[in-house]
């Protein structure tokens, strides 16, 4: 799938897009300068998860050189939420593996984990759980190892995705009680026994063809640590315990279990980490086993930290109902009898998708995105009465000024309300639905696309126009399209926006049209030309009064 921007363009204001740098489950990332110079990473939630900024300072002012620095959070004026922060030009934890194949050598890992468990004590200490440490959430650069995305997740809504293939690679991270809603420092431990596993041993702990599979499997499984040397092992297996309980209690504690082996320690303080840069940037460095896509969400999001809540998703009452069918019984089952609940576990998954797919959309789509935006419904209806209402009564007044026979009246008034309506229906629904993304409103493919999508409502008029055979009537159409084209239709929406009607930005579309309609042999039409295109004007702006401007967010210069 094409990146949203591309080289040049300005999501924001005060920054320019200079390329992609890969995507993940929630957005995409680009890399990306600011007017003054300053390289930074944006990330681009385009799937639009609804962040909920209270509480979001808590990672944003952290200062850690082992943490990826966030900048901000900015909305653009559609209020899509973009992070801007610190841009790391060194490799991924994800991408030195894929470099490394087998895994990696005892003091190249014990480095790595050092920096790891630097960053996430620095988070726990702060009362602050990852949620989603994994592979591709870690870099190296500048000397530092650097953890990314911490207490994001936290912050964002994913309840929207419901329905759609959402990534999610971490369910191979993923700690068994997350199934019971449980989200302490604990989880994250977990994560950094199965990195540090797949870091010595090039693979998973826990992987299968299913996310089901993989879950059941962390569920119940233990980790194969036969070709694992000491300590890793040791501190492997109780990093992975069940029972969070016995695992270790903070990162520190498990890097210093690794330490306490003289040749790691030695080995590590002689590791010379300026070959890490060394290793290439992969974009959209994707791991097929790594990465199991399912419909199914995430684990919702609890509003505290390090609390223990109930979710409520299919994936995690699978988990849970898998709890209770396996017991506390850890012995591994005979084969067939495995076999047989892993196809179990990939059938639900399947089902549940056909499930979402088919009932997830159903009627309470716009419900449960109102929910899950936390925003009001709208009720458009008496707006879009009321608009129809001025539609037509100019319509009629124009059509009775062009005079002629009453029998004439009323198609022609239809006609005429057809053009008004059909440019403002058309030119919103490409804004709205297209455009207010670009940040070049001026371009010529905008000014196209408000034109031909608007032509094909208006094109109804030629038909009614030969019925009652006013060939001139029928030249009027090019007035608004011309109007469309030639004048900043994009600006004016937005300006509606705001709630502004603007009375003089109907003056030039009157001239225009007139002068398109002139030029279109419309003759003793191109007073009303004139005047459908004023209408037009007018009505657009008060039509995109019904899709408010988030507040705060201003209107593009002209
Ligand atoms: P998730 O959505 O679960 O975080 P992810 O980490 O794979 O999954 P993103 O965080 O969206 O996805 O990142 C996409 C890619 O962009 C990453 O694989 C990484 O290589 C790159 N990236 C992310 N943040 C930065 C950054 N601050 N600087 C440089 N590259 C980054
Ligand atoms: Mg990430």
């Amino acid at each position: 799938m094409a990146y949203t921007f591309k080289h040049g363009d300005r999501p924001l204001e005060g920054l320019t897009v200079q390329r992609a740098v890969g995507r993940g489950g929630f957005g995409e990332v680009y890399y990306a300068v600011a007017d003054s110079g300053k390289q930074v990473a944006l990330k681009y939630l385009r799937e639009n998860p609804e962040i909920e900024l209270r509480g979001i300072a808590h990672v944003m002012n952290l200062k850690s050189p082992y943490l990826i620095t966030i900048y901000d959070v900015k909305r653009n004026e559609a209020g899509e939420p973009f992070v801007i922060m610190e841009y790391v030009s060194g490799p991924s934890l994800r991408e030195m593996m894929l470099a490394e194949g087998n895994g990696m050598p005892a003091e190249k890992v014990a480095f790595l984990l050092k920096g790891i468990a630097k960053g996430l004590s620095y988070l726990h200490e702060r009362g602050i759980v990852h949620r989603d440490l994994k592979p591709a959430n870690i870099f190296y650069d500048d000397g530092y190892v650097k953890i990314g995305d911490y207490g994001l997740s936290k912050h964002m809504s994913v309840s929207k995705h419901s329905g759609q293939t959402v990534s999610v690679g971490t369910v191979h991270y993923m700690a068994p009680e997350i199934g019971s809603g449980s989200y302490t420092k604990a989880i994250d431990i977990y994560a950094l026994g199965v990195i540090l596993y797949e870091m010595l041993t090039g693979r998973l702990p826990f992987s299968g063809s299913s996310m089901g599979e993989v879950l059941m499997r962390h569920l119940r499984d233990d980790p194969d640590l036969s070709g694992v040397s000491r300590p890793f092992a040791q501190v492997i297996a109780k990093a992975l315990a069940k029972d969070p309980n016995d695992r270790y209690q903070d990162a520190e504690e498990m890097l210093a279990a690794v330490m306490e082996s003289a040749d790691i320690s030695a080995g590590m303080a002689s590791f010379d980490a300026s070959a890490l840069t060394q290793v290439p940037r992969v974009q959209d460095a994707a791991d097929p086993d790594q990465t199991v896509t399912s419909p199914a969400p995430r684990p919702p999001v609890p509003p505290t930290l390090d609390v223990h809540e109930q979710p409520e998703s299919k994936t995690f009452q699978f988990i849970q109902n898998a709890r209770a069918n396996v017991g506390k019984a850890s012995a591994p089952l005979p084969t067939h009898v495995q076999r047989k609940l892993d196809r179990f576990a990939h059938k639900l998954d399947h089902k549940a998708a056909k499930l979402e797919r088919r009932f997830g959309r159903r009627g309470g789509w716009k419900k449960r995105h109102a929910a899950a935006d936390n925003k009001p419904r709208i009720n458009r209806k008496p707006q879009i009465f009321v608009l129809l209402t001025v539609t037509v009564m100019i319509a009629l007044v124009l059509s009775l000024l062009a005079g002629g026979g009453g029998d004439d009246i009323a198609p022609r008034t239809v006609a005429l309300a057809m053009l008004i309506g059909g440019g403002t229906v058309g030119s919103l629904l490409v804004h709205l639905r297209f455009l207010r993304r670009s940040p070049i409103r001026k371009s010529l493919f905008d000014r196209l696309a408000y034109a031909s999508i608007s032509l094909l409502f208006m094109l109804p008029v030629i038909g009614i126009a030969d019925e009652i055979n006013e060939h001139e009537l029928a030249a009027i159409i090019v007035a608004p399209l011309a109007v469309l084209v030639l004048c900043n239709w994009g600006r004016r929406i937005e300006q509606g926006r705001t709630g502004k009607v603007d009375g003089w930005a109907a003056f030039w579309p009157a001239v225009i049209g007139a002068i398109a309609a002139g030029f279109a042999g419309a003759e003793e039409f191109i007073w009303i030309a004139a005047g459908v295109c004023a209408a037009m004007s007018l009505m657009t702006q008060a039509a995109a009064a019904m899709w408010p401007l988030p507040r705060g967010a201003g209107v593009p210069a002209s």
